[in-house]
């Protein structure tokens, strides 16, 4: 498996001098597998995506706050009927999550029904996904704690796995189960928007730490964790000096990066 990251910004898209190095696009993460493009979430990084000829893609949604959606309609070759996207959440059932994206990109929010206008954009109950799928791979969801909830999600495949917990507000009664779900994973993507500082200020945000995913592997032993979801007033030099700080095995997440899982 190899993941690209098209955008790993939270909240908001930030296009600024401060930005250039981590990116400012909002959370979008593609997983190419021997047979198949995964992409988790569209925020505004969805409209640097190469959709994969002769193959599905699978566009799975964590939850619809805007910075998770808002990039779906904006990348040309969506428009080409021959690019098959299947869109589906764990989140919701499949209807919800049909009515939820449509009626986000309809008048009067978006100039179209994107829904209605693209037969080549299809949605897929979660179960229907893990059902197709699980001849190549096993894929998996967890609930993460988010205002108006958000899911996780991990891609398995032969001996390598992906993890993705993005948004989430890690609360101690997760601990276990999280920590079982991400078990010795290749690759974690955690929820890192906040210092320690800023978490004590923000509780019920529904985002988390750095320092708190540290902690959390201590438990999950994941053999790479990529911190995402960069505050928006986020600059490059505070990023990179986090980084400095930061543990081996942690990387910060930064648009355009390519990591073999
Ligand atoms: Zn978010
Ligand atoms: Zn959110």
């Amino acid at each position: 498996m190899k993941l690209s990251i098209h955008g790993c910004r939270g909240s908001t898209a930030t296009s600024s001098s401060f930005t250039k190095k981590y990116g400012g696009n909002t959370s979008c993460f593609e997983i190419k597998t021997d047979n198949h493009q995964f992409i988790f979430d569209a925020g505004s990084g969805f409209q640097n995506i190469e959709f994969s000829k002769n193959q599905v893609t699978y566009l799975l949604l964590s939850h619809f706050h805007h910075d998770h959606i808002q990039g779906l309609p904006f990348n040309s070759q969506l428009f080409d009927i021959k690019n098959e996207v299947i869109v589906s959440s764990d989140l919701f059932d499949i209807e919800t999550v049909k009515t939820t994206v449509q009626e986000y990109f309809s008048p009067p929010y978006f100039p179209i029904d994107i829904v209605s206008s693209l037969p080549n954009v299809k949605f897929l109950s979660f179960k229907d996904i893990q059902k197709q799928l699980e001849a190549y791979l096993s894929l998996e969801s967890i609930a993460l704690n988010h205002p108006g909830g958000s899911t996780g999600y991990k891609l398995t495949q032969k001996e390598s796995s992906f993890v993705y917990l993005c948004d989430n507000e890690f609360a101690e009664d997760q601990r276990r189960s999280l920590a079982a779900f991400s078990k010795n994973a290749d690759l974690l993507i955690w929820d890192g928007m906040f210092t320690e500082k800023e978490l004590a200020e923000k509780k019920g945000w529904g985002h988390s730490s750095i320092k708190q995913a540290i902690d959390f592997n201590a438990e999950a032993n994941c053999k790479k964790i990529l911190i995402s979801h960069h505050a928006p007033h986020r600059s490059d030099k505070e990023l990179d000096q986090i980084a400095d700080s930061l543990p081996e095995l942690f990387t910060l997440a930064s648009d355009k990066l390519e990591i073999e899982v």
